[in-house]
């Protein structure tokens, strides 16, 4: 008996700790120079790759042959909302969905995302569930991709993220920062602490009107520059950096002056606004799949709410061409999608999207690897297939540089040493 519990202990070390694993990879997507390699062997030894080998390689541990597919870093989505996704009844959800409901939804969304391929994203805006789920993945209860999260976001009174817009006189209420509605330089502050204490890893402001709140104006500022500037100087000095949703070109300045780290959507975005957003090192997060999608389900009676439709139709079909300005000029480029306004699992049409507006195939992948890795401030861990980065390895079926489409269907997943899909 006792020999047998000893063996038993041996067998859960040498699986858990120090077992390797060999990815034979017919191609390899090198983010960081750009390049595709042939014929590689990837060791993995518990969370992370330790190196990379020339051809096919073996050794003491598990092979996983890839050697028809073309493997590449898992994906990064800088803006999602992992609580929530689009349905007609969307807008009555608030009054309908208990918390629990609201959970049980966002860890089927996290497995959705993850198996698409996403193993890291940035959560800009729930209700705190957002918070529970990250810890939930974090720990190892729950499947899904590691989050960065805003909590809830801050808008003004109002303001596309005041979370009572809409409602009855009786239900409006006059949520103050504690829920994410600031109205004051105080409030500013008071609003950001609160998610440092909710747990938030990210601040996300409104900075301007919305396409899919229930108000009239989806492009006009929402708050003084001040206002943003106590954010972002009180983000600093909980190492909270900052993420704007923004789509007139007023409000994005704004931002951008205050020093805001990511402007989400740009849909109105001049020419003037773009060299802006060089100068201050900001990065824009595009979100074409969301312009795309709101703009055909407008066209459908009643999947929104009256108010919204017009600004459906105006604002979705601009956002890529900004995009292919803003490309042009040189503006830093993250990869986001806005999942949740159109369903979680189909991000990566957005490398589509992209390389329809005139992006290289090559540089989309690296706006969804390295680049997004540098904003999360995890370029060192997040974004390569290379020695001493977490094994978050993904693969398909062509070459991506020649078929963009081939990274819908993503065929293999590991993350953090793990495999999710096979
Ligand atoms: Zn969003």
């Amino acid at each position: 008996m006792r020999n047998f519990l000893l063996l038993a202990v041996c067998v859960f070390s040498i699986n858990a700790f120090s077992q390797k694993t060999y990815l034979q990879v017919g191609k390899l997507i090198d983010t960081k120079n750009g390049r595709v390699l042939e014929e590689k062997t990837i060791v993995v030894e518990a969370d992370s790759i330790q190196e990379i080998l020339d051809g096919f390689q073996s050794g003491n541990g598990e092979i996983i042959d890839l050697k028809s597919k073309t493997v590449l870093p898992g994906f990064i989505d800088m803006h999602v909302h992992i609580e929530s996704e689009t349905s007609p009844n969307k807008y009555l959800e608030k009054f309908t969905l208990n918390e629990a409901d609201v959970a049980y939804k966002a860890q089927e969304i996290a497995l959705r995302t993850i198996k698409a391929g996403f193993t890291t994203v940035r959560d800009l805006g729930g209700s705190g569930v957002n918070v529970s789920l990250r810890n939930a993945i974090n720990s190892g209860k729950v499947i899904g991709p590691r989050i960065f999260t805003a909590e809830k976001a801050i808008g003004t009174t109002g303001g596309h993220a005041d979370p009572t817009n809409g409602n009855s006189k009786e239900l409006i209420g006059d949520p103050g920062p504690k829920e994410g509605v600031i109205n004051s330089i105080d409030d500013a502050r008071k609003a950001v602490r609160q998610r440092y204490k909710n747990g938030a890893d990210w601040i996300k402001i409104t900075a301007t009107g919305g396409v899919l709140s229930v108000a009239k104006n989806g492009q006009n500022p929402q708050f003084t520059e001040e206002e943003i500037n106590a954010i972002v100087t009180t983000g600093k000095d909980y190492d909270l950096q900052v993420a704007a949703h923004a789509h007139g070109d007023e409000g994005m300045q704004r931002a951008i002056r205050a020093g805001v780290k990511t402007i989400e959507h740009g849909t109105l975005m001049s020419e003037k606004t773009a060299t802006l957003m060089i100068e201050h090192d900001a990065y824009y997060v595009p979100t074409l799949s969301a312009g795309k999608y709101v703009a055909e389900k407008a066209k459908i009676e009643d999947y929104y709410p009256a108010v919204i439709v017009p600004k459906a139709l105006e604002i979705g079909p601009q956002l890529q061409q900004t995009f292919a300005m803003a490309y042009k000029k040189g503006v830093k480029i993250a990869f986001g999608t806005d999942a949740g306004v159109f369903p979680h699992g189909d991000n990566a049409k957005e490398f589509g999207y992209m390389v329809e507006a005139g992006m290289k195939p090559m540089q989309a992948i690296q706006s969804a690897t390295i680049t997004s890795a540098m904003v999360l401030k995890s370029e060192r861990d997040l974004g390569q297939i290379a020695p001493g980065f977490k094994a978050d390895i993904i693969a398909v079926s062509d070459n991506p540089i020649e078929n963009i489409n081939t990274l819908n269907e993503v065929l293999f997943v590991m993350k953090d040493g793990v495999v999710i899909k096979e």
